[in-house]
């Protein structure tokens, strides 16, 4: 049994849409080797949008994303839309509003550095031999940046700064609840991170996180302090396999794990908010999940599914726009977790990270991963995508 997967294509500014259509040399051909049938509804987002309307998030646009089970994203700005009021930019006038609108409050956001590519990465090579391969999943819509009050005012005469840290235990529940999905289906080992020596956010995000594992038996779940956490990412990032934090831990080791994997050309993100009633968009995909169709073990299923927003870690990229240079592999995986995570093809996203790691294992080299090193051919946008799709 087939079942039909709507998805909001929205390419974006800059690199946007060359990664966006080149990702679709993918996507298509998993979805034709798995019989998936999908549904795309491409739309104007970001400054391509204002030109073209005077909004940054068109309502025809947020209406595709209604009628979606996901949101694959490219990526939004740049020079030309710089000089906007910030609520009119192309960021604060369509993320913020489609994260704010689809409540998606999990970030999730892989940091792989594939062995082959251990040179790119800052980290000593003699400590990641073989890679590593961790995700993050921060808290995106509680914490610090959102607690009130929040304020710098006048006492006694100087000025002082307020910021307000809060989180709700309902929270911190649903957050853990994603982290151990995500857990499930990679190693089954969750590290929490927080600052329980210290703050009382932290307290109750440690006892609820204790709560929730014990529906997870099967993951090991582990804690380290946010300073700890840092310090060991950098000395043994191979030892972690998923790492569950909030919002202002999470901002800031994320972007520390997207600094020692070498290119933000690699990473894909998902911003995931609620799970999707049983038995919405999975079903039947269970028979092609088990049906060995990939020829891969595979990582196990995530279930429940979620709405999500998924896209490339880094942004723009108006340097390299319009050359036909992107790595397109960013937005490639960003559809390979929009398959695991709400559309339930466990296959086809095992399969497309599979042919991605065959591309760059054969020694194709998009600009931003090349070296030189002997083995490696220098590739455009289309010609690596072409080689994923192929190697699907
Ligand atoms: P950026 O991530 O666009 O670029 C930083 C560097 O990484 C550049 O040298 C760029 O060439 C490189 N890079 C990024 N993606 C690449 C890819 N796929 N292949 C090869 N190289 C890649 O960050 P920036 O320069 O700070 O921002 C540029 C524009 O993007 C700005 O307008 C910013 O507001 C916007 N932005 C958008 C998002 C988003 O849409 N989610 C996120 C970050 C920045």
């Amino acid at each position: 049994m087939s079942t039909t997967h709507k998805i909001s294509i929205l390419a974006g500014d800059g690199i946007g849409p060359e990664v966006m259509d080149a990702s679709m040399l993918v996507l298509d051909a998993a979805a034709k080797k798995f019989s998936i049938t999908l549904e795309k509804d491409s739309q104007l987002v970001g400054g391509a949008a204002i030109d073209a309307t005077g909004s940054p998030l068109p309502e025809e646009t947020v209406a595709s994303c209604q009628a979606s089970d996901a949101i694959l994203f490219g990526s939004v700005g740049g020079p030309k839309w710089e000089n906007l009021p910030p609520d009119q930019q192309p960021e604060r006038g369509a993320l913020l509003p489609l994260r704010k609108k689809f409540n998606l409050y999990a970030n999730l956001r892989p940091g792989v550095c594939l062995p082959s590519l251990t040179h790119a990465s800052p980290v000593k090579n003699e400590l990641i031999p073989n890679g590593f391969d961790v995700l993050c999943v921060r808290e995106l819509t509680g914490g610090i940046y959102f607690g009130q009050p929040k304020s710098i005012s006048e006492v006694d005469g100087e000025l002082v700064a307020i910021d307000t840290m809060v989180y709700k235990q309902s929270e911190i529940v649903r957050i853990a609840h994603i982290a151990f999905t995500a857990a499930m289906a990679r190693d089954k080992r969750l590290c929490s991170v927080d600052k329980a020596n210290v703050l009382q956010n932290s307290v109750l995000w440690r006892q609820t996180v204790i709560e929730v594992s014990k529906e997870y038996p099967e993951v090991e779940l582990s804690h380290l302090y946010v300073d700890n956490a840092a310090m060991q990412l950098i000395k043994q990032p191979g030892s972690f396999d998923v790492i569950v934090t909030g919002n202002l831990f999470g901002d800031i080791l994320s972007d520390e794990m997207a600094m020692i994997s070498g290119s933000l050309g690699m990473l894909p993100s998902a911003s995931l908010g609620n799970p999707k009633p049983v038995g919405t968009a999975d079903d039947g995909a269970d028979d092609r999940a088990d049906d060995g169709a990939s020829g891969e073990a595979g990582r196990e299923e995530c279930k429940p599914l979620y709405f999500g927003m998924y896209e490339p870690s880094g942004g723009s990229a108006p340097d390299i726009a319009g050359q036909g240079v992107a790595n397109p592999i960013a937005q490639i995986l960003s559809a390979a977790m929009m398959l695991r995570y709400s559309l339930g093809e466990t296959a086809a996203a095992d399969a497309i990270e599979a042919a991605v790691d065959k591309a760059i294992d054969s020694g194709l080299r998009t600009g931003d991963i090349f070296t030189g090193k002997e083995g490696e051919t220098k590739v455009g946008t289309v010609a690596m995508a072409e080689a994923i799709a192929d190697a699907i």
